[in-house]
C-alpha cells in the first residue's frame, strides 16, 4: 500500500502590489514606473487605452493608474470598460483640475486623481490610501466596534446610534447609508450612487431619497446639523463623510 505524501506547507511570500499604468506620455510613464518600481510595486505599462484594457483583462492588476487623456480611447472610456466587470481601485491621472472632469470620473467610478504635475511622492501616497480604502472595504467590520462620529457614537454590529448614551431612532436605509458612508470615510459619493450602493441598483428612486435621509442622519449625529462636521456636502457631486484622522 502507498500513500502519496500530502503537499508539505510552505511559507508563500508576501506578493508584490500590481499597479497597471496607462499612459501615453513616455517619458512620465517610465520615470513613474521607475518611482513606483522603486517603492516596491510590480508595475506595468500601457501606451495606449486598448493595450491597458488588454493588460487589465489577463494580469489582474491591483490597482489602475489611468491618465484621462489617451489617444483614440481615452481615460474615461477606459474607466467606464473596467468598471463594467471590477471594483479595481482606479486612480485617474489628469492634466486638467476641472470640475466636470472631475464629477465624470466619480460617476464613472474612479477612486481618486492626481493633477498633473505631481510628485511621486504625492502620487504613492494617494496610491497607499486607496489601497488601505480598497482592503477596509473588503474586510469585515471589527465586532463589537462602536465609532465616534461627531456628536454620535455608531455601534456597527447593533445598528444602532448612540447620542448621549440613548438610542436614536433612525430608519434602516439611513443606518445602511451611514455605515455605506463610514466604510468609504474620505471618498465623495454622488446621489446616483448612493442610491445604487444603498438602495440597490433595482432602486428606481429619486436622489432626493438620498438627500432626504442625509437630513436625518445630520440631525442624528451632528451637534448643528446645518454646519455638518462629519457628514458633508461636496458642492455640484454629492457627499462624503469626514472623520478625524
Ligand atoms: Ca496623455
Amino acid at each position: 500500500m502507498s500513500l502519496t505524501p500530502l503537499p508539505q506547507s510552505v511559507a508563500v511570500p508576501e506578493q508584490p502590489i500590481k499597479i497597471l499604468l496607462v499612459e501615453d506620455e513616455r517619458a512620465l510613464r517610465e520615470a513613474l514606473a521607475d518611482a513606483l518600481t522603486s517603492e516596491g510595486f510590480l508595475v506595468t505599462e500601457a501606451e495606449t487605452g486598448a493595450a491597458g484594457l488588454n493588460v487589465f483583462r489577463t494580469a489582474t492588476p491591483d490597482l489602475i493608474l489611468l491618465d484621462l487623456m489617451l489617444p483614440e480611447m481615452g481615460g474615461i472610456e477606459v474607466c467606464r470598460s473596467i468598471r463594467s466587470s471590477s471594483r479595481v481601485p482606479i486612480i485617474m491621472v489628469t492634466a486638467k483640475a476641472s470640475e466636470a472632469d472631475r464629477i465624470s470620473g466619480l460617476d464613472l467610478g474612479a477612486d481618486d486623481y492626481v493633477t498633473k504635475p505631481f510628485s511621486s511622492r504625492e502620487l504613492i501616497a494617494r496610491i497607499r490610501a486607496v489601497l488601505r480604502r480598497a482592503e477596509a472595504a473588503s474586510s469585515p467590520i471589527v465586532a463589537g466596534s462602536r465609532l465616534r462620529i461627531a456628536e454620535a457614537e455608531v455601534d456597527l454590529e447593533g445598528q444602532r446610534v448612540l447620542r448621549d448614551g440613548a438610542v436614536v431612532h433612525l430608519k434602516p436605509k439611513a443606518f445602511q447609508l451611514l455605515a455605506f458612508l463610514i466604510e468609504n470615510a474620505g471618498r465623495v459619493y454622488t446621489r446616483e450612487q448612493l442610491l445604487d450602493k444603498v438602495w440597490g441598483y433595482d432602486y428606481a428612486g429619486e436622489t432626493r431619497t438620498v438627500d432626504v435621509h442625509m437630513h436625518a442622519l445630520r440631525q442624528a449625529i451632528e451637534a448643528i446639523p446645518a454646519e455638518p462636521v462629519a457628514l458633508q456636502t461636496v458642492r455640484g457631486i454629492g457627499y462624503v463623510l469626514r472623520r478625524p484622522a
